[in-house]
């Protein structure tokens, strides 16, 4: 096989001309740009099933229901068992928990966090307060709808959400992942500008520069 490849001559900047190894040329050939269509959706599957198997949670306790996390750590509700734990960090973490209401300081530090999130990754809305202001509606500094400022790929609706309901929030969550359909990360690099118009409107000493996608 190395006889058929032909040798190849470089010219360094030095004037100094070397011929590169055929074999090193063979194996650093160009993959080819496309694959079948149905290679490319079982390798499609396949890391979204491990994706929707291994969520790493960055627990950002914003509000009241931050409280209903902690038992899902405990042995009674064990979130462990289905692969869901929780993270210290934004860069180990993929899905961003908002539990409750938003206040506008507090909104600053969650685009923050989730901005220094590596993709793929999920942000999921716990309790009313993320859905529509809940308690807060008319509260001087709150945000009322989470997903006019980042994007929310499922609820947990209540006030608060007891731990059954994050186990089958986390649950949709997988579902979702899993069928390929968690696209908000995309969403939010496509509509960027409007994100960042709907972020800068409500925080007044907007001193973050903006994410270089
Ligand atoms: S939804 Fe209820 S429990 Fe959750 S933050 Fe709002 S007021 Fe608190």
């Amino acid at each position: 096989m190395k006889d058929e490849l032909k040798k190849r001559v470089i010219k360094g900047p030095d004037g100094f001309e070397f011929e590169v190894d055929p074999m090193q040329d063979y194996f650093c050939e160009e993959p080819p740009k496309e694959h079948p269509p149905i290679y490319v959706k079982i390798v499609e599957d396949l890391f979204n099933w491990a994706r929707s198997e291994s969520i790493w949670i960055l627990g950002f306790g914003t509000g009241c229901g931050a409280i209903e996390m902690r038992p899902l750590m405990t042995p009674r509700f064990d979130a462990y068992r289905y692969g869901v734990q929780w993270r210290p960090t934004p860069r180990q973490a993929d899905l961003l928990m908002i539990s409750g209401y938003l206040s506008t300081k507090t909104l600053k530090r969650a685009i923050r966090a989730y901005e220094q999130m590596q993709n793929p990754k999920y942000v999921v809305g716990l309790g009313s307060c993320t859905i529509n202001g809940g308690m807060y509606w008319d509260s001087y500094n709150t945000i009322k709808k989470l997903d006019e400022y980042l994007p929310v790929d499922t609820y947990i609706a209540g006030c608060m959400p007891r731990p059954e309901a994050l186990l089958a929030g986390f649950n949709d969550i997988k579902k979702i992942i899993r069928a390929g359909k968690a696209e908000g990360a995309n969403e939010y690099a496509k509509n960027f500008e409007w994100y960042k118009k709907n972020q800068k409107q409500v925080i007044k000493d907007w001193d973050m520069p903006d994410y270089n996608w």
